[in-house]
């Protein structure tokens, strides 16, 4: 059940930025909106959430008819990349807004945002002002502001943007963890495939306001429906017409094995334990290969060698 989008669409003048969406996002689960910037992902979250009407289409949440629902209704809590927190406010209080506004009791107020803090691991920070916080924390604490109401859904569009690699990376990990132990049902965007595969149970790629794909991270990545998403989700390189990853390609120093394709190494480089060349084929295809530096030893610029897709490897077409 949890969130159904039926027929979504959504227009901005003569732009379609939703064309027909179609989504049943599982309960208690953390699913990616996953593709590239303009594709549509926070139209369709701001939809979700009632910040944006669609065209046409319903969304229903958790059972209950949300396509008309004011925001304030539907019991979402949200985090955007640019969090604007109340500045003259301490951490705690921020936390707190949500919950004062609702007209909860002081002692339910305090309990709520010492557990929320504590979920976040900023116990320590509660009475600082949020410009006494490192980015990260920002965004923990704006985690936790989204979680003080229990909404029913927690939609989170590119909550880690904004930070540096190192402190996404993190985060990342963080949120997996969170999510594990609240459990509350999450949709999170990204353009970021690696934070998709990392983090979600199930990536929606949406692209040019359509969906590509839905899947667990390994049937994206090992069963691609096209070659938009096989080439979103890793590199990719071309080899007799098919897309194929280029660490899905056998290298031999020899023919004799049907099916190989004959080819000079021009081009040998080395980036940290992987080891790239290209090999320009008898199809006068340019491939692209990725191999270990064990697998690449004594391999030099202008030796013949066959190659062919790793057996079970994806490929597209
Ligand atoms: P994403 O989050 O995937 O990067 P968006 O949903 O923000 O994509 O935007 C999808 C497309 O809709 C983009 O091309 C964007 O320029 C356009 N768009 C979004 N909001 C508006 C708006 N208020 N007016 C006009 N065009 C918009
Ligand atoms: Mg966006």
């Amino acid at each position: 059940m949890s969130i159904e989008v039926s027929g979504v669409s959504k227009r901005y003048g003569d732009f379609v930025a939703l064309a027909d969406i179609d989504l049943t996002i599982p309960t208690g689960g953390l699913t990616a909106l996953l593709g590239p910037s303009g594709g549509g992902k926070t139209t369709l979250l701001r939809i979700i959430a009632g910040l944006e009407d669609a065209d046409g289409g319903s969304v229903v949440i958790e059972g209950v008819e949300a396509t008309d629902l004011p925001v304030q209704k539907r019991n979402v809590g949200f985090v955007f990349q640019h969090y604007a927190p109340f500045k003259h406010l301490s951490v705690a209080r921020n936390v707190a807004f949500g919950l004062e506004v609702r007209g909860r009791s002081r002692a339910e107020t305090q309990a709520r945002v010492a557990e929320l803090l504590d979920l976040v691991h900023l116990s320590q920070f509660a009475h600082r002002l949020p410009s006494q916080l490192s980015g990260g924390q920002r965004q923990r604490m704006a985690l936790a502001r989204a979680l003080a109401i229990q909404p029913t859904v927690l939609l989170l569009d590119e909550p880690f943007g904004a930070l540096d690699a190192k402190v996404r990376k993190e985060l990342r990990d963080w949120l997996r963890r969170l999510h594990d132990e609240v459990n509350v049902t999450t949709v999170f965007v990204t353009h970021d495939q690696e934070e998709a595969l990392e983090v979600a149970d199930e990536i929606v790629v949406i692209n040019e306001g359509r969906i590509e794909q839905i899947g667990s991270p390994e049937e994206l990545y090992d069963k691609p429906a096209n070659d938009f998403v096989m080439g979103f989700l890793g590199p990719v390189t071309r080899l007799g017409g098919s897309l194929i990853r280029p660490h899905d390609i056998d290298v031999a120093r020899a023919p004799g094995t049907p099916g190989t394709t004959a080819g000079v190494v021009t081009r040998v480089l080395r980036v940290g334990f992987e080891v790239r060349l290209t090999v320009r084929t008898d199809q006068d295809e340019a491939v692209l290969i990725t191999l270990t530096r064990t697998h690449a030893r004594g391999i030099a610029v202008g030796d013949d060698v066959w190659i062919a897709p790793t057996e079970g490897a994806p490929s597209s077409p």
